[in-house]
């Protein structure tokens, strides 16, 4: 398999490849050059096999060949053995056709493990093999630091500067990032919002001749593995309620667009897909695009849910790809718009095409306490603020009730205890690795946003530039 690059620019690349490289040099995202397709047996088998196996049958055609079955199934094995439920991720029937996909049993309670503890070990694995060192760099509106600290810390080949946005995550993400002790992976805390933190990293990436001193690579969904290994759960879940014989729809809490995209891409591999319901919190971006054709930023707003407190979707681009038909010059000219105006518009093939696929609801702060507070009502199922976001959403959106309706839990509740006790009046039970963590020192570092003072502080910390060449 081949990766072309959003704004055409870019070398082509192998699997290998894009996975050390995450943004394209071009500026653009890697997507595979066609979608492998499965066929209705082969997705029908898939039912009754473990979640890594179904994983390594939805990756391996993406990997061209650059990693044999047998590693890749080792691979996978030790990536999700440390999961606090066998399945994986399994699912959770709170209605009729309604199910929870519960994303969070990994070891810093949100989804992003899932596929970062696949893309750790993947990087490892690649670097020891040409014998060299890289420095990871990535954003976090907080849970993708936790989930990328956790899953690099201690790894030879790897230092790890991930940037957050300054008092706009929670303590127990925080603590996530600050607590381990080991000297590769760094906290840095800037002064700005999570969209400033993520142009800090492009600005990175876009600095060639840093980049290429430091070997940087990134592991923000800008990275293609991300959202393979994201892929997979939509296949486990939609074979389980039926599929490939009986379409399943999917509501998917969203900020950066990954994890929606992610299911996206399973749709065009054959998976009957219906809907793909974008629930947004009040920073709406996404779903007044789906409603106007017009994407136009006006600022962010901190809210219960941080994850998706973000108003350059980076992933959006990949979708923008599609939705041009693959015409990376029609995508070159959006995001020349963004940059200069903030703003750029849907042709009306493609505002059809977007809402030919999707669908968006939102959820204000007070819906999403009070969705908190219903479902707990109605099931006794607690759920965390983001998953929240989306079960409101999934209320709110026109769907076929014969169609089961699949809702993302991208959080465990106790990860968020202050808006818990905001909707419920009562803490969430405090699982023990939380716990433990309370009780740790914390470290750090804490920088203006400002692109000259954060190159010099990765340059003076990482070892790729003069241990391993
Ligand atoms: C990252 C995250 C999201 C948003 O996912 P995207 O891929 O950025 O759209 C939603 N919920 C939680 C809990 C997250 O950590």
């Amino acid at each position: 398999m081949k990766y072309v690059s959003t704004r055409g620019q870019a070398p082509v690349l192998g699997f290998e490849d894009v996975l050390l490289t995450g943004l394209a040099r071009d500026g653009g995202l890697y997507l595979p050059e066609y979608w492998p397709l499965f066929n209705q047996a082969e997705i029908a088998a898939m039912g009754g096999q473990s979640y890594e196996h179904t994983a390594m049958a939805v990756m391996r055609p993406f990997a061209g060949g650059e990693i044999s079955d047998d590693d890749l199934l080792q691979l996978l094995t030790e990536a999700y053995r440390g999961f606090r439920h066998q399945a994986i991720a399994p699912l959770v029937q709170i209605g009729p056709s309604d199910w929870l996909l519960e994303l969070f049993h990994g070891p810093t309670l949100a989804f992003k493990d899932i596929a970062m503890q696949v893309l750790a070990r993947l990087m490892d694995r690649a670097l020891k093999r040409r014998g060299r060192a890289a420095t990871v760099v990535g954003a976090t509106s907080g849970d993708t630091g936790g989930a990328a600290i956790e899953a690099f810390r201690g790894r030879d080949a790897v230092d790890m500067f991930i940037l957050y946005p300054h008092g706009r995550v929670s303590d127990v993400q925080r603590r996530q990032m600050t607590t381990p002790t080991e000297g590769n992976v760094h906290a840095i805390a800037i002064d700005g919002t999570f969209d400033d933190c993520q142009n800090l990293v492009k600005a990175l990436f876009n600095d060639l001749a840093l980049r290429d001193r430091l070997h940087l690579a990134g592991v923000n969904s800008i990275n293609w593995v991300r959202i393979l290994a994201q892929i997979v759960y939509y296949f486990t879940s939609g074979v389980a309620l039926g599929a490939p014989d009986r379409p399943i729809s999917f509501t998917v809490p969203s900020g950066n667009f990954g994890d929606i995209f992610a299911g996206y891409a399973a749709m065009n591999m054959g998976l009957p897909v219906e809907r793909l319901v974008i629930a947004t919190n009040t920073n709406d971006i996404l779903l007044r695009t789906l409603e106007t054709g017009r994407y136009a930023a006006h600022g962010v707003t901190a809210t219960h849910s941080p994850s998706m407190d973000i108003e350059i979707s980076s992933n959006f681009e990949r979708l923008l790809f599609e939705l041009a038909d693959r015409d990376a010059e029609r995508v070159c000219d959006q995001m020349e718009s963004l940059r200069a105006q903030k703003s750029f518009s849907l042709q009306s093939g493609e505002h059809a095409f977007f809402r030919q696929v999707f669908q968006a609801a939102r959820a204000s702060e007070d819906e999403t306490l009070a969705e908190i507070r219903r479902l707990q009502a109605a099931t006794g199922y607690l759920c965390d603020p983001h998953t929240a976001v989306g079960v409101s959403a999934a209320r709110k959106v026109e769907r076929d009730p014969n169609v089961p309706m699949v809702m993302l839990a991208t959080a465990h509740p106790a990860k968020f205890p202050a808006a818990i006790e905001k909707a419920t009046g009562a803490l969430p039970a405090e699982p023990a690795i939380v716990a433990r963590q309370r009780t740790l020192p914390e470290r750090g570092t804490r920088l203006p946003n400002d692109y000259a003072a954060l190159s010099a502080f990765i340059s003076q910390h990482a070892r790729a530039a003069g241990k391993h060449q």
